[in-house]
């Protein structure tokens, strides 16, 4: 008999799996508390990376980027929504240079052929708008890149009506009937829904979820992080800037091109945890944050650490926009992806920090395979080979920390 599944959340993770749960015959009802996109997923940079700190990050980040090549084929819609410019690491000390070539290394041998480390000689014929006195060493892959995150969401949704699932916006999970421990329905304001499996794909909100249904308290912090659009000056063609991998500065501080005029800009803060944030808190911008209160602010700060590798970047006119939105943190900045040990039919996939665009395909998978087997598995296969669930489960201890945050 057919599985029947209410998905929590129709961000990029929950629309993913909703469309693949749809496309294997389960009956998939989505409930979201507004509507598609209103969370983290219409608020970020979407980079897609497979330089990741573990082969089972990197496999699974290689899926990822090879489906979202497909997804016209595979999904629907016309619009391939990735962008694959690359994505350009760059060292400015030993320490961390000689980490990233042994990184580069290992993700080779975890089938990421492509991926290169670059002594600062090949960096400046490659890469010339990089000053190359400002660093060491890069590791480059040009099959990384970014996402339209919008094309994503939109388009698995609709293949998942297409394919017979339900979605219910303006529904926000309020409570829970149970049997034992088990989850019979989730009550709305928009009715009740039962099912015999219920999945979690709320990320920032995940915590606030698991108390309405008594779930395990996942350590899942909502912390603020803010981008930022610089316009772009005669110092750079458009057609230079619109190709420009995603490159982070030794500092951490990232960009990427919104489009020929404009430069997305990124850089993690410390950020005191939000744990009752509301839907408009998301776009509230603090002043120490925003490019209109005046060159004191991290806007201006990330503008100036990117502009000491990429000089261009000095000459630019000014910051034209600040936007933002909430990372749901764990403590190893990997997801969790399992079934809750305290309610047996409940199904977590949350807590992305900066990951959860890239991790949507390869989550969608995962989220596939526990639903079919009705409880946590020890692996998955990704392309030919077993990815260890292990670094994704709920109880892990954390020590296998991602090493690449941004
Ligand atoms: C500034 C910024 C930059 C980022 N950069 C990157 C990046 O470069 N690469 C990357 O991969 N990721 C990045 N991320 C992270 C990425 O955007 C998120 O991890 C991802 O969008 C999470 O998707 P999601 O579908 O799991 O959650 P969300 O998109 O947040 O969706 C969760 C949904 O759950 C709904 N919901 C919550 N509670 C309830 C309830 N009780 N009942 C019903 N519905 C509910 C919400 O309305 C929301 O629509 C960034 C995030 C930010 C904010």
């Amino acid at each position: 008999m057919a599985q029947s599944v209410v998905i929590v959340g129709a961000g990029i993770t929950g629309s993913l799996l909703a469309w693949r749960l749809a496309k294997r015959g389960c009956a998939v009802t989505i409930l979201e508390g507004r509507h598609v996109g209103a969370g983290s997923s219409s608020r970020t940079a979407a980079g897609i990376r497979q330089q990741f700190s573990t082969p089972a990050t990197v496999r699974g980040m290689r899926f990822s980027v090879d489906f979202y090549r497909r997804f016209p084929q595979l999904v629907g819609g016309a619009d391939v929504p990735i962008v694959q410019n690359g994505y350009l690491f760059l060292y400015d000390r030993e320490e961390s240079w000689g980490a990233a070539q042994r990184r580069v290394h290992m993700q080779k041998a975890a089938g990421l052929q492509e991926v290169e480390a670059l002594p600062v000689e090949e960096l400046r014929t490659l890469f010339p708008w990089v000053d190359p006195l400002t660093v060491l060493g890069a590791s480059y892959c040009p099959t990384d890149g970014f996402l339209h995150p919008a094309v994503v969401y939109t388009e698995a949704i609709s293949a998942a009506l297409r394919l017979g699932a339900t979605l219910v916006q303006q529904a926000p999970v309020q409570g829970v009937r149970k049997q034992g421990d088990h989850i019979q329905a989730m009550i709305t304001p928009k009715g009740d829904f039962a099912a015999d499996i219920f999945v979690d794909a709320t990320n920032a909100w995940s915590p606030r979820l698991g108390r309405v249904l008594q779930a395990t308290e996942l350590p899942i912090l909502a912390l603020k992080r803010y981008l930022w659009l610089l316009e772009r000056g005669p110092s750079m063609s458009p057609e230079a800037l619109l190709g420009l991998p995603l490159t982070i500065a030794p500092s951490g501080a990232y960009c990427r091109p919104e489009n020929a005029d404009r430069l997305l800009m990124g850089w993690a803060h410390d950020a005191t945890p939000e744990a009752d944030f509301s839907y408009e808190d998301q776009d509230r911008i603090e002043p120490a944050f925003s490019h209109r209160t005046g060159t004191e602010t991290a806007a201006f700060e990330t503008w100036a650490t990117l502009a000491e590798v990429v000089p261009a970047f000095a000459e630019f006119p000014g910051i034209v926009a600040t936007t933002s939105g909430y990372y749901g943190s764990t403590p190893d900045h990997n997801p969790f992806l399992d079934y809750d040990p305290l309610v047996p039919n409940l199904l977590r996939l949350s807590g992305f920090s900066g990951h959860g665009a890239m991790f949507g395909p390869f989550t969608a998978l995962v989220g596939d395979a526990l639903v079919q087997a009705g409880a946590s598995i020890p692996h998955v296969e990704v392309l030919g080979e077993d990815i260890q669930l292990a670094p994704f489960a709920i109880g892990r201890d954390f020590s296998g920390a991602e090493q690449l945050v941004i």
